[in-house]
């Protein structure tokens, strides 16, 4: 099936349900049919529902939807697109172990990443997307995933997914990528054998800013990676809070299964049922969505690549970007509705947010209202001064959502903007 008529329908059997629209299953817990289901349920012996902090219906339809169009065999929603980040890690390391993260992530993957696990233990070694070579040198047997994005928010590079995992196959180590800003219709990182996708879904798959959320799909076959492979022994090893289950014999798709089984247990970073109904009707319309903000997005690269005061434009589909062979490789029918440019400094890069009418001074992206945004002083604020640059964020980036408005209204606000700044 093409991935529109995915979108529509995937992970939904309405004439078994006999609704046209998922239902939301607003409840905690689901009623056993007696005591013994309820011991076969625990037991793994029978699949089913036991409470909604492991599993919901309506999330059970947006994570199969999604596993769908990423073309992943299995998914588990989150509360949010960092729980579902930190899952993809808890999922793997333990205090001594460490793991390798692109340097151009998100600001909170940084802190999470540079910071938060540090306390559990846990090292990150960074490297420069733009250079993978820099990897194979921080690779130890401690060494438990790579982590990186597939377009970086907000430098908007395009990691070479292929170069990235040939790496990690070559030291039978698990790689995930964060494809928030890509999305599945843009960019399919399974097809280059990355391991692990996780996404913020708070951004292009509700598509209107309405529900925070996230997810992390598990590639077909990813058994055989863990299999007998000693980086990954817990999953080899009986589970002693599970009654000595080992993940790695059962013949299901074991990464989500132990994500939903131990941290959503533990940890208990569950979505909310209504959430999940939004990212599905999100879902639907979000090939389409796709091809608008990219569109747009382009039209206004083009636009400022044009504008005195731009000293330079990230956005992966004009010619001139450094990361254009890149993006034209692994993303197909667009290049997605984020972008982000320079002018002289932190001031005017400021004068211009505060220039717009229709773009929204917003911390967000992926909605189909426009936002703008100064980087080094929200989303990165907390960045020391050599992240920042690591991060590549000068003090006059400024990034731009493209939304769904008109095209040519856009381009007019920043033009008044760039005119005033
Ligand atoms: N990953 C990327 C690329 C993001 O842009 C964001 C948020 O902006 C996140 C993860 C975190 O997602 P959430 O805000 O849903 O926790």
């Amino acid at each position: 099936m093409h991935e529109q008529t995915l979108a529509i329908h995937a992970g939904y059997d309405k004439d078994a349900m006999g609704t046209m629209a998922v239902p939301i299953y607003q409840t905690t817990a689901y009623e056993f049919r007696d005591s013994e289901h309820a011991a076969n349920l625990f037991a793994l012996k029978e699949l089913g529902n036991i409470y909604t902090r492991l599993m919901n219906p309506t999330s059970d339809v947006f994570e199969k939807r999604f596993a769908a169009l990423e073309g992943g065999v299995a998914a588990i929603a989150t509360a949010s697109g960092m729980a579902a980040i930190f899952y993809a890690i808890a999922n793997v390391a333990e205090a001594g172990d460490n793991i390798i993260v692109a340097k151009q992530v998100y600001g909170g993957t940084t802190t999470l990443t540079g910071h938060t696990i540090k306390r559990f233990g846990i090292e990150t070694r960074y490297f420069n997307v733009a250079n993978p070579s820099e990897i194979e040198a921080l690779i130890d047997e401690k060494t438990k995933i790579i982590l990186f994005e597939s377009i970086t928010n907000p430098s908007i590079d395009v990691a070479d997914l292929s170069a990235i995992v040939s790496i990690a196959q070559k030291h039978d180590i698990m790689t995930c990528v964060d494809n928030t800003v890509a999305t599945p219709i843009l960019c399919k990182p399974f097809e280059s054998g990355v391991d692990v996708v996780v996404h913020s879904t708070s951004k292009y798959t509700t598509g209107q800013g309405l529900a925070l959320g996230g997810i992390v799909v598990e590639r077909h076959g990813l058994v055989d990676l863990i299999k007998d492979n000693d980086r990954y022994s817990h999953f080899n090893e009986p589970d002693e809070s599970y009654h000595g289950l080992v993940y790695s014999d059962l013949p299901l798709p074991l990464f989500t299964l132990r994500v939903r089984l131990a941290l959503m247990r533990d940890l208990g970073a569950t979505p909310a049922p209504f959430n999940s109904w939004l990212n599905i009707q999100g879902l639907e319309t979000l090939p389409l969505r796709m091809k608008q903000h990219s569109t747009s997005a382009m039209a206004i690269a083009e636009f400022l690549e044009a504008h005195p005061k731009v000293s330079k434009v990230n956005y992966p589909g004009l010619k001139s970007d450094a990361n254009h062979a890149n993006a034209s490789k692994y993303m197909k029918g667009g290049f997605s509705g984020l972008l982000s440019f320079e002018v002289a400094n932190k001031e005017t890069a400021q004068k211009i947010a505060d220039g717009t009418d229709i773009f929204a001074v917003v911390v967000n992206i992926g909605d189909s209202k426009s936002i703008i945004t100064h980087p080094a002083s929200t989303t990165h604020q907390q960045l020391s001064a050599q992240e920042l640059i690591d991060a590549g964020v000068p003090g006059g980036l400024v990034r731009l959502s493209v939304g769904l408005e008109d095209t040519q209204d856009l381009i007019d606000d920043l033009t008044k903007a760039l005119d005033n700044a």
